[in-house]
């Protein structure tokens, strides 16, 4: 394991920390965070997690603080970690529910007239999440949450909005509390944030938490509007909070701080659209572009910027694929052979199968893992020698994932060598 993530059980360790004198951050139940304001005569719930085992269990937790009643959930967008406990806090409360009016990342999932390639989106999800990895020997955390963490009920506690918002700034007094609710596209265009003058806390969803932003994620998402997310920075600024908590991971105190955090994030994703921006006019191709954008060595540095969670390589990649669509500008690349014409081909040119295995072996001894892969990927297309072109996959993806310090990416390897293993096992190869 990557010696960074070795540091993640301790730095998630459950604990419910006070914000201000009424507000609390159940932090290290679950993947995301869940927020308590306690107002006159009821309770303010921002974000609901994402299982209802998690949300009884951090329900439990705010009980032995106060028992009024739950007055109102605010969510601040819709990915299903933040939104899947909501009927656990209602319990028989019965609270207004509020969201924006935004439509999701990607509403056209729910679309069942143009159906969408579902099955692979919940494949990758499996994958990029670890779900049903073993805690801690092959998840030792998401990146931005927990591993060590329930995953019953996951998904099962949504509820309706009751009251949608659409204005970008409104004021809402709940249960005696003056609050703003601000739209703040970023990770997702329906990102609406919370805002409470009086304490100076800002409850700001998924638009920063400690790991370099999520552009794009694995499991297979829409473009993410990088420029706005980058917008979205200044715009939390300008309220110069003195508490910022994020949706995942630590709250940070001191106005100083967080204009420093969120002056960097900003300054991350900038970086990396002006680097592939000024690449893709000089002509360079969508994978020469993904090796040579890097963040400048003090952006990457920082904690709250370390690939924990997003990749830089992968973000330049979608702002690519985002603003340009698939073809990369390279003619030999509009109409590739087929992969399996392209090995077949290639393992000839290398001097045939055994010739491409002694290769695949000498990689494997110097851990030279992505080109061992490369050219197992070529005997699997070409058909040749395939189950032991898999198995050695599987055990390279292994081996691979040792290294990573992306938790999607170490959780995806894993999870894909399993599947091979199964496959090979089911002798359905
Ligand atoms: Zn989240």
């Amino acid at each position: 394991m990557h010696p960074e993530l070795k540091a993640h059980p301790a730095y998630f360790k459950k604990e419910i920390v006070q914000l201000a004198d009424n507000v609390y951050q159940a932090f290290g139940f679950a993947a995301s965070n869940v927020y308590m304001i306690i107002g006159d005569d009821g309770l303010i719930i921002v974000d609901t997690t994402e299982t209802t085992a998690a949300a009884t269990n951090i329900l439990a937790e705010f009980r032995k603080i106060t028992t009024l009643p739950v007055k109102t959930i605010i969510l601040t967008h819709s990915h299903r970690d933040h939104v899947s406990g909501a009927s656990v806090f209602a319990g028989d409360d019965a609270p207004e529910i509020i969201t924006s009016d935004i439509s999701s990342e990607d509403p056209l999932l729910e679309d069942t007239s143009h159906p969408r390639a579902t099955k692979a989106m919940q494949a990758r999800t499996k994958r990029q999440f670890g779900i049903g990895l073993s805690y801690p020997d092959e998840i030792i955390g998401i990146g931005v949450g927990p591993g060590d963490r329930p995953l019953q009920g996951m998904g099962a506690g949504m509820l309706p909005p009751t009251r949608l918002i659409s204005a970008a700034r409104t004021s809402i007094t709940l249960a005696g509390v003056d609050l703003e609710l601000v739209m703040a596209p970023g990770e997702t265009p329906d990102h609406m944030v919370v805002w409470y003058p009086e304490k100076k806390v800002l409850i700001s969803g998924d638009n920063f938490y400690r790991s370099f932003p999520n552009l794009y994620a694995i499991r297979g998402t829409a473009y993410r509007e990088f420029d706005v997310w980058a917008d979205t920075m200044d715009l939390l600024m300008e309220f110069a909070p003195e508490v910022l908590g994020p949706g995942h991971t630590k709250a940070v105190f001191g106005a100083d701080a967080i204009r420093d955090v969120l002056t960097d994030y900003r300054d991350a994703i900038r970086h990396v659209v002006t680097e592939t921006r000024a690449g893709m006019d000089a002509g360079l191709t969508i994978d020469q572009l993904a090796h040579s954008v890097k963040l400048p060595p003090e952006l990457a540095e920082k904690p709250h910027l370390r690939e924990y969670y997003g990749s830089v390589a992968y973000a330049v990649r979608a702002y690519f694929v985002g603003t340009m669509g698939w073809f990369d500008g390279n003619p030999t690349s509009l109409c590739t052979l087929s992969p399996q014409d392209e090995a077949t081909r290639m393992i000839r040119l290398a001097g045939g199968a055994e010739a491409l295995w002694a290769e695949i072996e000498a990689a494997r001894s110097a851990g030279d893992h992505q080109w061992a892969l490369q050219l197992i990927d070529r005997l699997i297309h070409a058909d040749m020698d395939a189950d032991r072109a898999r198995a050695a996959k599987a055990a390279v993806l292994r081996d691979h994932a040792v290294g990573q310090i992306n938790c999607p990416t170490r959780h995806y390897y894993i999870q894909s060598a399993k599947e091979l293993e199964q496959q090979l096992d089911d002798g359905d190869s």
